[in-house]
């Protein structure tokens, strides 16, 4: 305290660490195996890796990159958005690259958002996103996914929205339930976002992380090219969480507006990752096939020993993510189930109450992540089924 005032603002009061930090230091102190904070444990190919340090090398990005990241970036996300999603953007003024998703959330939240504005978000959602909206000063207003769909109830979304609502938050594939919208869903909300003249923010980062069902991106519909902002990232397409590289795509627009926030957050990062990862993205299908196939392997494995060690699964359509009930185990409380994990199975999860506001619904569900070698996953079932079986 200095002048009798709490040092953090009350905007951020509450915040506190990230679940993820806290979560990967328990399984560091433990020794346990970690299913909790999403990362793999593997790194990505390794042409990428040696992209990288051929531009670290060759003096590529070593230096300020230009503020809306390296024009071959820009360019290879632009083609990435056309090859899958037949989307033109233009690389010059509708593409942003930013310090992962986390700072493209940031950076959109501070510059569409005036302080009491409402942002209607799914509930569970990303633990960025609440700190973000009340970093802006404005309000955030939860529409609760519920088990055992968690698909939105469209009536309720309606509902929601009021004259203070601004925008829509979108997370498909969603973190950390692994529901992926459908076309009528899509559909339907954006049918909303027009009626309504909202701004709509979809987080993407999973788009090419899904095993049910296809990826849509909610920008192509009527309506919405000139009032949606895209968000994705590298860092769960190639398996190279560390390297934060993220973009934005949307309209010149608000791509002008996400920037004026985004230059002075970072202003620019990761220049030779920019190269690298301009690289991946022009990878053949095979690559992205063979990275959906290998995680649906490790999610049906995961799956299955989270199943026979007597957890409720609710098997994902996308995400490297798989929510459980721990009801059938008789307990309640995800929170102190997660702490008490390392102890009991030698594994570390996340309680997914820390991405709600109506903790009490989040409070029987638990988060493990299956973006790990096959033999730590079966490890990890194998320890979970000598702790809960009977
Ligand atoms: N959005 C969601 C839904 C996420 O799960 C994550 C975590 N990877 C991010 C954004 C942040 O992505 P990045 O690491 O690129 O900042
Ligand atoms: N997105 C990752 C997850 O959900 C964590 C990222 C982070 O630690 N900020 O596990």
């Amino acid at each position: 305290m200095t002048q009798g005032r709490p040092l953090l603002n009350r905007r951020l009061d509450g915040f506190g660490t990230t679940i993820f930090a806290e979560m990967s230091a328990l399984a560091v102190r433990t020794g346990s195996i970690n299913l909790g904070q999403g990362f793999p444990d593997t790194d990505g190919p390794e042409e990428i890796r040696e992209a990288a340090v051929r531009a670290l090398r060759e003096g590529k990005g070593n230096q300020y990159p230009p503020g809306p990241g390296v024009p071959e970036l820009r360019a290879a996300i632009s083609e990435h958005q056309q090859r899958f999603y037949d989307l033109p953007f233009d690389p010059d003024t509708e593409v942003l690259v930013t310090a992962g998703a986390t700072e493209a959330i940031a950076a959109t939240m501070l510059a569409l958002l005036e302080p009491g504005d409402e942002v209607i978000a799914f509930e569970p959602f990303y633990d960025s996103y609440a700190a973000c909206i009340a970093m802006a000063g404005a309000k955030r207003v939860p529409l609760t996914l519920r088990a055992p769909s968690f698909r939105p109830d469209l009536d309720e979304l309606r509902s929601k929205i009021t004259p203070q609502t601004r925008l829509l938050l979108l997370n498909t594939p969603h973190n950390p339930t692994g529901m992926v919208l459908s076309a009528e869903e899509l559909n339907a909300i954006a049918a909303l976002a027009v009626e309504y003249d909202l701004l709509v923010v979809t987080d993407e980062v999973y788009e090419h992380l899904v095993f049910e069902g296809t990826h849509r991106p909610i920008t192509a519909l009527p309506g919405m090219r000139e009032r949606t902002v895209s968000i994705s990232s590298a860092g769960k397409t190639f398996s190279f969480t560390g390297w934060k590289v993220g973009w934005v795509t949307a309209s010149a627009e608000l791509v002008t507006a996400v920037r004026s926030a985004k230059q002075f957050l970072t202003y620019v990062s990761a220049g030779p990752f920019q190269y690298a990862v301009a690289e991946a993205l022009r990878l053949p299908d095979s690559y992205y096939e063979g990275l959906r196939a290998e995680l649906r392997a490790k999610r049906d494995l995961l799956s299955g020993g989270l199943a026979a060690a007597g957890f409720e699964v609710y098997r994902p359509a996308g995400t490297y993510f798989i929510t459980t009930d721990i009801r059938p185990l008789g307990e309640s409380d995800g929170a102190s189930f997660c702490r008490s994990l390392p102890q009991r199975a030698g594994v570390v999860a996340i309680p997914n109450a820390v991405f709600y506001d109506h903790k009490e619904a989040g409070a029987p569900y638990v988060r493990f992540a299956f973006c790990k070698r096959t033999e730590v996953l079966a490890d990890a079932a194998e320890r979970l089924r000598k702790a809960f079986a009977h």
